[in-house]
This record gives C-alpha cells, sequence and structure tokens, in this order.
C-alpha cells in the first residue's frame, strides 16, 4: 500500500483536476465543529463541507444511528421495495414542512438529482418547457441543474449547449441589477418582478413557461436573502399563469438560514420544495417534496434511481432531525447568530477598516460579508475561490466591470486573500459568487466559544490583508 507521505503526490497524479480545492493535505478526522488533517492540523470548520455537516462532524447519534442500519439493510432499492427508515424520514419531515400542502415525498442523493426530478415533474405535469431561474443562482451540476445555473461560468464553460428552455431574471441582489448596496429591498424586488412579467410578455409565454426556480436565500451567487415580498410577488405570479414555484432549500434548509426552512419566513407556499446537504449531515441524500395532488399524476416508474433513498442515509436523517428537535438547535442557530453578525458589523463599522467592507447579510448560520472591490468581476475561477489565481493569470472582465459602484482605491481579490490568511491560522472558511464574498457557515450546534474564535481568527485576518 501507499505510504502515507506519498499520498499527497499520489492525489495530485490520479484525481482529477477537475475538482478544485481550498486546503492541501489530507482530511483523515472531524468531530464536532473541527476537522484534523495527516500532518496533524487541526482546523476550526466554517464550512461544514459546504452547508452540510450542521450538526458537526461525526455527530455520534447519527453515526450509530447509519451504523445500526448497516447491520440491519443497507439497500433496498426503492423500486424493489421501500424500507422504514424512508417512512420514518418522512414521518419526521411531515411536521416541519414550511406548508401542510407538501405531503409527497421522494428521495434522490444529490441537490442536482434533485433538481432535475423537480424539472422533470415540472414539465410533466403542466406540459409546458420553459423554466425560469435567477441570475446568480446555483442549482448544480448536471444537465438540467447546469442549465439553471448562473453564479459562474466555471461550471458550465466548454459543456454547451446546455437544456433549452431556460430563462432568467436578476435576483433581488444590488449586483444583479447594477445599483448601489444601499438600494432598498422593495426597489430591487420590484425590479426583478418587473423583468419577470417583461420575460412573460417578450420572451417565454406563459403557456410555455413550466416553473420559476428560486433559492430562497442565494448560495453559490453571494448569499443574499430574498425579500419576502420578492417570493411573494413570486408566487402570485405562478398563481395567475399556473406556472410552478420550485424553491430550492438545498443549501438554506435544515435550519441553516435559522428555520427549519427559510421560504416559511415569506409564507410563500413551495410547489415543490427542494432538500438535501443537512438533511443528512454528510449521508447522500436529497428530498423532492410536492403535494399529492400533483404527484399522484406522475406515471409509475418515471422517476427512481439506484440509490435514490438509501437505507442508510435515510436512517442517519432521521436521527438527524431527532437531533436537530431535541437539542432545539434553532435556539443556538439564532444565539449564535447574533453573535457573528455583530462581530461582523464590528468590522463594518470599524473605521480603520472603511470602506473595505460592503456589506454584512445573511439569515442564521448563512451569513456572508462582501468587501468592497476595484472591479466586481476580477474573480478567481475556482469552486470555492479561497486560491489566488496565479500571478500572470489575466483578470477576466465580465459585464460587472463597468459597475459604478466600485472604485480602483480597493485591494484585489481581499475575499480569497482572507479566506487564505484564515486558513493559516487554523480555519476552513469560504468565499462565493463573483463578487468579493466571504461565507459563514459554522455547525448549526457551534459553541459559543468556537463561533468567539472564528470571529477572532476572521478579524485578525482583515486587519492583517488590509494593512
Ligand atoms: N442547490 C443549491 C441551492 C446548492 O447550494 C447546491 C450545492 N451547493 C445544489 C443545489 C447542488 O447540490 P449537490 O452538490 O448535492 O448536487
Amino acid at each position: 500500500s501507499t505510504p502515507p507521505e506519498d499520498l499527497h503526490d499520489f492525489g495530485v497524479r490520479h484525481v482529477t483536476k477537475g475538482l478544485g480545492r481550498i486546503t492541501d493535505g489530507i482530511m483523515v478526522k472531524g468531530e464536532g465543529s473541527y476537522v484534523e488533517y495527516d500532518d496533524g492540523r487541526r482546523m476550526l470548520d466554517f464550512t461544514c463541507g459546504i452547508g452540510v455537516t450542521n450538526l458537526g462532524h461525526a455527530h455520534p447519534k447519527v453515526s450509530k444511528a447509519a451504523a445500526d442500519q448497516c447491520m440491519q439493510l443497507v439497500h433496498s432499492q426503492c423500486s424493489i421495495a421501500l424500507h422504514e427508515p424512508y417512512l420514518r424520514l418522512i414521518e419526521r419531515l411531515i411536521p416541519v414542512m414550511p406548508d401542510p400542502s407538501l405531503d409527497s415525498f421522494f428521495f434522490w442523493n444529490s441537490g442536482s438529482e434533485a433538481v432535475e426530478a423537480a424539472i422533470k415533474m415540472a414539465r410533466q405535469l403542466t406540459k409546458r418547457q420553459n423554466i425560469i431561474c435567477m441570475q446568480g443562482a446555483y442549482h448544480g451540476r448536471t444537465f438540467g441543474a447546469m442549465a439553471v445555473t448562473k453564479s459562474k461560468t466555471i461550471y458550465s464553460a466548454g459543456s454547451h449547449p446546455l437544456m433549452p428552455g431556460v430563462f432568467s431574471i436578476p435576483y433581488p441582489y444590488w449586483h444583479q441589477s447594477n445599483l448601489p448596496p444601499s438600494t432598498p429591498a422593495s426597489l430591487l424586488s420590484s425590479n426583478a418582478l418587473y423583468q419577470l412579467e417583461l420575460l412573460l410578455a417578450q420572451q417565454s409565454s406563459p403557456a410555455d413557461t413550466a416553473a420559476i426556480i428560486i433559492e430562497p436565500v442565494l448560495g453559490e451567487g453571494g448569499y443574499v436573502p430574498a425579500p419576502a415580498e420578492f417570493l411573494q410577488g413570486l408566487r402570485e405570479v405562478c398563481d395567475r399563469h399556473h406556472i410552478l414555484l420550485i424553491i430550492d432549500e438545498v443549501q438554506s434548509g435544515f435550519g441553516r438560514a435559522g428555520s427549519w426552512f427559510s421560504i416559511s419566513e415569506s409564507g410563500v407556499r413551495p410547489d415543490i420544495l427542494l432538500m438535501a446537504k443537512g438533511l443528512g449531515n454528510g449521508f447522500p441524500i436529497s428530498g423532492v417534496v410536492s403535494r399529492r395532488e400533483l404527484t399522484d399524476k406522475l406515471k409509475p416508474g418515471s422517476m427512481g434511481g439506484t440509490y435514490a433513498g438509501n437505507a442508510v442515509s435515510c436512517a442517519a436523517a432521521v436521527a438527524v432531525n431527532e437531533v436537530m428537535v431535541e437539542t432545539n438547535i434553532l435556539d443556538n442557530v439564532q444565539a449564535r447568530s447574533i453573535e457573528l453578525f455583530s462581530a461582523l458589523n464590528a468590522l463594518k463599522y470599524d473605521p480603520s477598516l472603511n470602506p473595505h467592507i460592503l456589506d454584512v447579510r445573511g439569515r442564521g448560520l448563512m451569513v456572508g460579508l462582501e468587501f468592497a472591490s476595484p472591479t466586481a468581476s476580477e474573480h478567481s475561477s475556482t469552486h470555492s475561490a479561497a486560491t489566488l489565481p496565479p500571478p500572470s493569470a489575466t483578470p477576466h472582465h465580465s459585464p460587472h466591470s463597468a459597475n459604478k459602484y466600485h472604485h480602483g482605491k480597493h485591494p484585489k481579490n481581499m475575499a480569497a486573500r482572507v479566506a487564505r490568511r484564515c486558513i493559516e491560522k487554523g480555519m476552513l472558511i469560504l468565499t462565493t459568487s463573483v463578487y468579493e464574498v466571504v461565507r459563514f457557515i459554522p455547525p448549526l450546534n457551534v459553541s459559543k466559544e468556537d463561533m468567539k474564535k472564528g470571529c477572532g481568527i476572521f478579524a485578525e485576518s482583515v486587519r492583517e490583508v488590509v494593512k
């Protein structure tokens, strides 16, 4: 077998270059809010494997539930027979659904597959073809999901043509409309809804439009919550034209954004709700939820997949749900969220850092801090962008470089440089979007001490980079 000291080089040789990575070394252990590398490094994890390990790494109750299920039944293939964890999971999820109409469930393995299933369902059920998505959205890497992904070109560059019939409108995020950061939410919402009306009148007739898909908190596009009035406006348009509203809570769901599902804060009823990530706390599972009245029209056999709704993942997800309820996890999210916001706002309003920090925003423990940038478009092309582009790299200029609210006086690549500095100091953290955004996704049960420690490492890193 390969000696451990050679494993890193072995990985460089044999793991596809198509995977980007923000740290070197091999992760060997994860426990609670910390991960360990083979060289002995112990890191505070404010990434949660991109919003997945919400209860921390290797939560004992979740790991035990999975281990027990491994000894009982690993795989049934749900087109052959259902298994008990599948049904127990539905039983646990029904009470936390954002709307009581959501009563028909289907489990998949990944967020992307859930998105594919939602698109298929929407097309089959409405007998219409077109899908409207948001500029800045991220929905995954498979062909349908990639077609409704508009956050970075790296995800689809070189892979066109994608799924046809996709149209997009601006997310109510000031960058998407080239407006000042101080633009009121109501104006951003009405602007985006106006674009939707224009789109339906000029490009995709309602009679051809199957669904609108949206993340209630924009994730890979910059960690921006959608104003409630925007989501309500989408619901109204969907009702008027019998278009289905697909709410993608793959990242924002399961307490991440402060409530079980962040859409519930707007009172908007999804027609199809998508979940993954926090659902299994690291075990691969996603969910597509709709209402029976709709899904009863699907033909048996039209949905499915070998591993869809795997028994071990379902058993783990049941345990995740139990832990969340038993520990009143949302209380911890709220308390730590207040601490995180106050630490980040203290940096934002610190005169010595002015005007480098443009915005602090988010919900719960899905929080983004945006630095001012010389141009909005000089971004690294890697998925998570904590890595710096090579010194010789020519900045890629998108239309955003004309953004009049960005001036040459700000340092370049602030988000990536700060994230890298945090990593050097022992904290994993990610950037997001083509803008200068660092995102905070600590475990939902992170302790007060670790929150303080994470905020401290971040503040130090910002000061060192600004200097
Ligand atoms: N939707 C959203 C909102 C996501 O954040 C992601 C993953 N970042 C996906 C879909 C795709 O999920 P997966 O990577 O599990 O395919």
